[in-house]
C-alpha cells in the first residue's frame, strides 16, 4: 500500500470504526490478532447515533480497565428513565436499584468514548486504523470473502484477511456486496434531530427527558454543551409540518418542552435540522465464508430504550470471544462464524420485540392521539411497582445475554 504504513495483509479487517467496530478491533489487538480498522469517515464527530452506555458496557470497559478515564470525560447520567405525559410522569425503569457499581445510564459523547478506545488501541502493535477509508468492494476467491477493496486519499487499496468484519452500521455496504438479505420492520416514526444551546434562563435538571404531548412527542439529551433533540413524528408527516411552517413548529415545542421555549427560536431554517427515518431489522444470516457482521450491520437498531450501542458492543465482545482462538491457530471455519450469530441473536431478538411492542403502543398510540395520550395500563403498573421497574431497569442494561471479555 504505497503512501501509509498499512499493511497488505492482517488477520482480521474491520469495516466501519463505531461501538462494534472499535471494541472489536481494540480487543483482537488485546489478544494478540493483527487487525486493521477501516472507518469511512475522517473523524469520528459524526451526526449523532446516541450517547448511552449501559452497565453492561461499563462493566465491560472496567475488565478492560477504561472504565474509569471514560467516565471522566464530561458526561451526564440518569439513574431512572421516567417519559412525562401530559397529566401524569411514568418512571419505567430504575436503574438505582441495580445491583452493580454502575447504577446508571452514562451518556458519554459517541466522538469522545470512540476516539479514547481507538488512542488506546494505537498503542498496541497488532492495531492499526485508517480513518477516511471508504470500502467499496469485497474481495472474493473460490466462494469466500478475502478482504476489501477500498478508497483512501483518492486511491484504490487493497487489503487481504483472514476474516472481514462488517461493522458498518445500518446502511452495511458489507451486508450488501454479501449479498445478506435484511428483513426490515418500519417503525411508524421519523425523529426530527436538531440541536439547541443550552438554556440560560433555566438550569437543566434531567440528562434525558422524554415528554409525550397531545400528538407529539420530544426526547432531550443533556450533551453539557448543547442539548441535542429529537422530535418524534409520524412516519412521512413532515412535509405536512414544513408545510405548517417554523413558527407553528416553534409553538409545537414551547407547549411541549417550555424550559427551552426560549432557545427554540435559535432554529431560523429547516436546514438546521436533520430527518431520520426509523428503520429496524435483522439479517437472516450473519456471515458468510471469510465475513462476519456484528452491531447495526446484523441488526438495524432502533433508538428505543438507547440500547443499540451496548449490544453493539456485545456483540464485539462475543465475537472476540468466540473468533480469537481460532484466528490465532489459524483454524477458523465457518462454523465458528456461524456461533457467534447463533450466541447473539435469541438477546438481539428479544430487544427488538421489545422496542416494537413500544413504538406500536406507547410512540404510535401518543403520536395518533388528539388529545392529551395517557399511558397504557402496563406502563403505569411497571411504574408503581418498584421490583418491575428494577426488573425493566436490568433489562434494559444487560439484555437476556450478558457477554463478558475472556482471555484477557
Ligand atoms: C438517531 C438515532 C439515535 C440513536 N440513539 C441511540 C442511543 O441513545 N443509545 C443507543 O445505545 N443507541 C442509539 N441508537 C442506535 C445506535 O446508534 C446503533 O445501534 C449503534 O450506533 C450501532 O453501532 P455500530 O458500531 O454497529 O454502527 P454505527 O455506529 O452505525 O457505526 C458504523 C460505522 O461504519 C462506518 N462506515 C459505514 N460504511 C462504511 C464503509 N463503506 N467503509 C468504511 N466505514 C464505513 C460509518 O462511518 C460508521 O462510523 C440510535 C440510532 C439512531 C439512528
Amino acid at each position: 500500500m504505497s503512501g501509509t504504513d498499512y499493511p497488505d495483509k492482517t488477520q482480521v479487517c474491520i469495516i466501519g470504526g463505531g461501538p462494534a467496530g472499535v471494541i472489536a478491533a481494540y480487543l483482537f489487538a488485546l489478544r494478540g490478532v493483527s487487525v486493521v480498522l477501516l472507518e469511512g469517515m475522517k473523524d469520528f464527530d459524526r451526526e449523532f447515533r446516541g450517547d448511552s452506555l449501559h452497565a453492561s458496557s461499563l462493566e465491560i470497559l472496567e475488565q478492560l480497565g477504561l472504565a474509569d478515564e471514560i467516565l471522566e470525560q464530561t458526561h451526564s447520567r440518569i439513574e431512572k428513565l421516567s417519559l412525562t405525559f401530559p397529566n401524569s410522569v411514568i418512571t419505567m425503569a430504575d436503574f438505582s436499584a441495580m445491583d452493580t457499581k454502575y447504577p446508571y445510564v452514562a451518556f458519554i459523547p459517541q466522538e469522545k468514548f470512540l476516539n479514547h478506545i481507538v488512542e488506546k488501541g494505537k498503542q498496541l502493535s497488532g492495531f492499526k486504523v485508517l480513518m477516511g477509508a471508504q470500502v467499496r468492494e469485497l474481495k472474493e476467491a473460490n466462494g469466500k470473502i478475502t478482504g476489501v477493496k477500498f478508497i483512501y486519499e483518492g486511491n484504490e487499496h487493497e487489503l487481504d484477511a483472514g476474516l472481514t468484519i462488517g461493522a458498518d452500521g445500518r446502511g452495511s455496504t458489507a451486508r450488501r456486496l454479501a449479498k445478506i438479505n435484511l428483513v426490515k420492520t418500519s417503525p411508524p416514526m421519523d425523529v426530527i434531530w436538531f440541536r439547541l444551546p443550552l438554556p440560560t434562563d433555566t438550569e437543566m435538571q434531567e440528562a434525558v427527558s422524554g415528554r409525550i404531548g397531545s400528538g407529539t412527542m420530544i426526547v432531550i439529551i443533556n450533551r453539557k454543551e448543547y442539548l441535542q433533540v429529537g422530535y418524534i413524528i409520524m412516519k412521512g408527516s413532515y412535509k405536512k409540518l414544513r408545510e405548517q411552517g417554523l413558527e407553528h413548529f416553534h409553538e409545537v415545542i414551547k407547549n411541549l418542552a417550555p424550559e427551552i421555549a426560549n432557545t427554540i427560536t435559535e432554529i431560523k431554517d429547516w436546514s438546521q435540522m436533520a430527518i431520520l427515518s426509523v428503520v429496524t431489522g435483522r439479517a437472516e444470516q450473519w456471515y458468510k465464508d471469510g465475513l462476519l457482521l456484528i452491531g447495526d450491520a446484523a441488526h438495524i437498531m432502533s433508538p428505543v430504550g438507547g440500547v443499540g450501542i451496548n449490544y453493539a458492543i456485545q456483540d464485539a465482545v462475543a465475537a472476540v470471544n468466540q473468533l480469537a482462538g481460532p484466528i490465532k491457530e489459524d483454524r477458523l471455519t465457518i462454523s465458528d462464524l456461524a456461533k457467534v450469530q447463533k450466541r447473539r441473536e435469541p438477546a438481539v431478538s428479544i430487544i427488538q420485540r421489545f422496542q416494537l411492542l413500544i413504538q406500536q403502543r406507547v410512540i404510535s398510540g401518543a403520536l395518533k392521539s388528539d388529545e392529551a395520550f395517557s399511558p397504557p395500563l402496563p406502563m403505569k403498573i411497571i411504574s408503581r411497582i418498584p421490583f418491575l421497574r428494577k426488573r425493566l431497569a436490568y433489562f434494559l442494561a444487560y439484555g437476556t445475554r450478558h457477554e463478558k471479555v475472556q482471555n484477557i
